[in-house]
C-alpha cells in the first residue's frame, strides 16, 4: 500500500515535470535541494488559486480589504511577535551520518524507529534537541555587520498586524473586518521534503479577521466557526473531497503555537500521509497588543481587538489539488491519465488543434479560431504529432475543453468539442462556440 502510494506521488512528481508545471530548481547547475520553480502551467494554476481567493475573500466581501507588505520588515517586529524566541523548532542530529531531523517529526513517525534516539536513516545515535530558530537571516544594506541583521519574514501575518493603524485611517473600517495577504514566506526548515509540500520558501495567502474583545467563548467562537467554513468551502472549490480526504484536527493545548488559544489544522491526505494543508487560529489579542496597537470604536470606547486567522498556503493547495485531480483511466487497452481539475482551476480552458497541421487551409481555420478565443479564455494552439497525442499531452494539463478542425470544418464551419473528462465529442458551429463556453467556462 505504501509503495502504490508513493508510486502516486512519483507519478505527479513525474507528470509536472514532463508537462512543465514544477521544475528542480537550478537544474542545470546540479539544483538546489527540495526547491522548484513553477512552469508555465504550473504558474498559470497558481494564478487561478490566488485570484479566485482574492476575489472570494477581498474583493466580493464588503468586511474584508488586501494588502501588499515588505518582505523584510524591521526586525523590531520580531522581537515584538515572539518569533525571535519562539519561532523554533527541536532539531536532532545523528552522531554517525550528520543527518539533521527535526524532533517532533520522528515522535510522529514511529516506523522511524526512534524513541530509542537511534537515526532513521542509518539507525546511528542521535544528539540531544536543540532548539533551532527558522527565521531566515540576511544583512539589509552592504554592511555585513550585527546591527543591520534583519530577517525574510517567516508568515505574512506581521505584515497585516503591524499596518492594522494605518488600515482603520485610510480605510474607515470597523470591527469585525478583515485584511486578507498574498505573498512569499520563508522558513529555515529542518527537513523540507515531500516535493512542494514542505519548502524553506513557499507562498501564504492569510487573514487576520479583527473582532470586538469577547466577553465570553462564545462570542469568538462564532467567528472561528465562520471561518472554519468558509475554508471547508474553499477546500470543496479547489476539488477536494471533504468527507474523503480532509481531517480537522484540534490542535492538542500543549502544542499550540506561542500567540495561539485554538488551533484547527485542515490535514489532507497526501499520498506520503495525512499532513497539514491549512491552520485556522484563534490569536487573540496577542498580536496588536504585542504591536503596542489598538481601536477606538464610535463610542469612543478604546481596545485591542482579537483576531481570527484563516492560513493557507498556496503551494499546498497546489500539490493537494493535483493529488486530487490525478486520474488514471483505461481506454481501449491504454491507460490515460487525466487531470480532473475544476475548470477554474485548469491552467489551459481551450486547445485548439487543425487536423493536420501540412493543411494550410485547416491550420489558418484554425488560427483564427484561437485568436478569436485567446482574449476570452487562456488557450493552446498544437499542431505537433497526431491529435490522439495531443489529446493525451491536454488531459494531462488538465484542459477542459479541446477544439479540432477538420475538413468538414471547411464545408460546415463547425468543429469537434472534445470534453476532458468524459472524451465525447461534440460539433459545434464556429460562430456558436462564444456562447457554448460562456456557460462552461
Ligand atoms: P507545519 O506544521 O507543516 O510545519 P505550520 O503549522 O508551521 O506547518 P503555519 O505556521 O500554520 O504552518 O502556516 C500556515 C500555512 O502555510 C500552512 O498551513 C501551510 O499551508 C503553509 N506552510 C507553512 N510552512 C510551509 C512550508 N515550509 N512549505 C510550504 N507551505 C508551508
Amino acid at each position: 500500500m505504501v509503495e502504490e502510494k508513493n508510486n502516486l506521488m512519483d507519478k505527479i512528481e513525474s507528470l509536472c515535470k514532463r508537462r512543465g508545471f514544477v521544475f528542480p530548481d537550478s537544474e542545470i547547475y546540479g539544483g538546489m535541494a527540495n526547491t522548484w520553480d513553477y512552469g508555465p502551467y504550473g504558474a498559470g494554476m497558481r494564478k487561478n488559486i490566488k485570484d479566485r481567493w482574492w476575489k472570494k475573500f477581498v474583493q466580493d466581501r464588503d468586511d474584508m480589504v488586501g494588502l501588499d507588505a515588505a518582505l523584510i520588515m524591521n526586525p523590531k517586529v520580531w522581537e515584538a511577535s515572539g518569533h525571535l524566541a519562539n519561532f523554533k523548532d527541536p532539531m536532532v542530529e545523528c552522531e554517525k551520518c550528520h543527518g539533521r531531523f527535526r524532533e517532533d517529526d520522528l515522535e510522529n513517525n514511529p516506523s522511524a524507529g526512534v524513541g530509542a534516539g537511534k537515526c532513521p536513516d542509518c539507525e546511528g545515535k542521535l544528539t540531544a534537541p536543540k532548539q533551532f530558530n527558522m527565521m531566515f537571516k540576511t544583512f539589509f544594506g552592504p554592511a555585513e555587520e550585527s546591527a543591520n541583521v534583519a530577517y525574510f519574514r517567516p508568515e505574512t501575518a506581521q505584515g497585516i498586524f503591524v499596518n492594522f493603524k494605518n488600515i482603520i485611517d485610510t480605510t474607515r473600517k470597523k470591527l469585525p473586518f478583515g485584511i486578507g495577504q498574498i505573498g512569499k514566506a520563508f522558513r529555515n526548515e529542518i527537513t523540507p521534503g515531500n516535493f512542494i509540500f514542505r519548502t524553506r520558501e513557499f507562498e501564504q495567502m492569510e487573514i487576520e479577521y479583527f473582532i470586538p474583545v469577547p466577553k465570553k467563548d462564545k462570542d469568538w467562537e462564532k467567528y472561528f466557526e465562520d471561518w472554519r467554513k468558509e475554508m471547508i468551502g474553499w477546500i470543496k472549490d479547489l476539488g477536494i473531497d471533504v468527507k474523503k480526504e480532509i481531517h480537522e484536527l484540534n490542535v492538542p493545548k500543549d502544542e499550540l503555537a506561542h500567540y495561539s488559544k485554538k488551533t484547527i489544522d485542515f490535514e489532507y491526505k497526501f499520498p506520503f500521509g495525512q499532513k497539514e494543508l491549512y491552520g485556522l487560529a484563534y490569536r487573540t489579542d496577542f498580536d496588536l497588543k504585542s504591536h503596542g496597537l489598538d481601536y477606538t470604536d464610535e463610542d469612543g470606547n478604546k481596545f485591542i481587538p482579537h483576531v481570527i486567522e484563516p492560513s493557507l498556503g498556496v503551494d499546498r493547495s497546489f500539490l493537494a489539488a493535483l493529488c486530487s485531480a490525478y486520474t488514471e483511466e483505461k481506454v481501449k487497452d491504454e491507460m490515460r491519465a487525466v487531470l480532473k481539475l475544476p475548470v477554474w482551476l485548469s491552467p489551459v480552458k481551450i486547445a485548439v488543434f487543425p487536423l493536420l497541421k501540412n493543411k494550410p487551409e485547416l491550420v489558418k481555420k484554425a488560427k483564427e479560431i484561437f485568436n478569436g478565443l485567446k482574449t476570452d479564455y487562456v488557450c493552446e494552439f498544437d499542431d505537433n504529432g497526431n491529435v490522439g497525442k495531443r489529446y493525451r499531452r491536454q488531459d494531462e494539463i488538465g484542459t477542459p475543453y479541446c477544439l479540432t478542425v477538420d475538413f468538414d470544418s471547411l464545408e460546415k464551419d463547425d468543429v469537434t468539442v472534445r470534453d476532458r473528462d468524459s472524451m465525447k465529442q461534440v460539433r459545434v458551429k464556429i460562430k456558436e462556440l462564444g456562447d457554448y463556453f460562456k456557460y462552461k467556462l
